[in-house]
């Protein structure tokens, strides 16, 4: 038997920052994972740039049952923490937008400075390692149990991140340990995730497959100010992805199609200067031809601007400023970034990630019921719970 003083199972973004940080405290720490490579979803996220942080990270960014619980971990790691290591790194990076924070070159720079890290605080990794129990012998006192081996340790850390893109190694073993320590653990469901539409709105909307709209799209919770960007198989783009982590299946969500715009008082406006431009024509200077072709009435788009009535203005206005679609569904696990419910906090210290009722048993990142929204707040996350549970396992 192989024993340590912490074993973390998972090598993904939270248990890798989680390892550095009781390294460096000079545990012995040894990462276990059934992956072939660490840091998988590091090295394809932001598009294989790594959207590592964002600047605006606050509590508000995240969805969890207990909207209380990541405030400590998050005020304690700040994304200028991790800046700071980024820069140590001398990796360059860049704001693309909204305070996001992406690799100028690509995500392997983040996962390199990671392991170069573990390295220098001797944390031991082993990949293609199946854990197939764990067991509890007394308070701080582990058994992990691999394929071929078995381990002892006195911390023992889940960071086995979430369901999304199984193809990536992702599995439900953290929660399924949760359970086994008698642990709730929230249903969960894709988030970040692109949004289906039924048969007949996909078929009439399909022509406008490709195009990207700045809009505001609005759930009974939430809005988002950002591009929608029509798909083949429904809606997607930067909005529909935030939104799709507050939608619920049969809710409806109203986009503003022109939300920089009073549509009302321009189509008013315009009657008075250019009566004799058609309703198509002129919005086609706003709006992607198509996309008015498809979203207004097809009898006022041939319509003169001057032979419009208040009555029409009001419809047209709606029609662009409250278009309503109702989704059929989400694309799944499949292609969501992140996986909503998990771990209750409720369970959790807030200060360490440790499970109240089981000393020495720790959980962090994604599988907490904890989940950021689109633009480096989920990594955010990663390394901030990670570096809370490192300061003490
Ligand atoms: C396509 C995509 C792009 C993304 N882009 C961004 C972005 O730009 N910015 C951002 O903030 N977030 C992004 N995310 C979300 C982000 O990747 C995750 O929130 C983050 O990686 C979670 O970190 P984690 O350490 O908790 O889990 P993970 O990084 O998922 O790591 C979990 C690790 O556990 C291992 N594991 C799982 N099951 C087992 C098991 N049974 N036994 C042993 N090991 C196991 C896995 O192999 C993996 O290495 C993206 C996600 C996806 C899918």
């Amino acid at each position: 038997m192989k024993t340590t003083d912490v074993i973390i199972i998972g090598a993904g973004a939270a248990g890798l920052m989680c390892a550095i940080e009781a390294g460096k405290r000079g545990r012995r720490v040894l990462v276990l994972d059934h992956a072939n490579k660490v840091g998988k979803k590091i090295l394809m996220s932001g598009g294989g740039r790594c959207n590592f942080t964002n600047y605006h990270v606050n509590p508000e960014c995240y969805i969890s049952h207990n909207q209380h619980f990541h405030k400590s971990a998050l005020s304690r790691y700040l994304p200028l923490h991790f800046i700071e290591l980024v820069k140590k790194h001398r990796i360059p990076f860049h704001e693309k937008t909204l305070g996001q924070l992406f690799c100028d070159n690509k995500s392997q720079d983040i996962v390199d400075m990671l392991l170069h890290e573990c390295q220098q605080a001797k944390v031991s990794i082993r990949l293609n390692t199946s854990i197939t129990s764990i067991t509890q012998k007394s308070a701080y006192h582990y058994i992990v149990q691999s394929e071929n081996q078995t381990f002892a340790c006195e911390s023992l850390v889940i960071a086995t991140g979430g369901l999304s893109i199984p193809t990536m190694g992702a599995s439900p073993f953290g929660y399924k340990i949760a359970e086994q320590f008698g642990l709730p653990v929230w249903p969960t469901r894709a988030g970040l995730v692109p949004l289906t539409l039924h048969a007949e709105d996909k078929a009439h909307l399909a022509i406008l497959s490709g195009i990207s709209v700045n809009s505001t799209v609005s759930s009974i919770r939430r809005d988002f100010h950002e591009n929608i960007l029509f798909t083949h198989r429904g809606l997607s783009g930067p909005a529909i992805l935030q939104i799709s982590s507050y939608w619920q299946p049969g809710e409806e969500l109203v986009i503003d199609l022109l939300p920089t715009l009073d549509m009302i008082t321009l189509l008013k406006t315009i009657q008075k200067k250019r009566p004799q431009i058609l309703v198509k024509n002129f919005l086609a200077e706003h709006l992607p031809k198509n996309v008015v072709g498809k979203l207004i009435d097809v009898d006022l788009a041939e319509y003169s601007l001057s032979a419009l009535s208040h009555k029409h203005i009001a419809i047209l206005a709606a029609q662009l400023h409250q278009w309503t679609i109702k989704p059929n569904g989400t694309e799944g696990y499949r292609t969501a970034e992140v996986t909503l419910g998990g771990v209750d906090c409720n369970a959790l210290s807030s200060k360490t990630m440790e499970a109240n009722t089981a000393p020495g048993l720790y959980f962090i990142g994604e599988v907490v019921d904890v989940t950021g929204w689109l633009g480096g707040y989920n990594f955010q996350w990663a390394w901030a719970s990670g570096w809370a549970a490192g300061q003490v396992v």
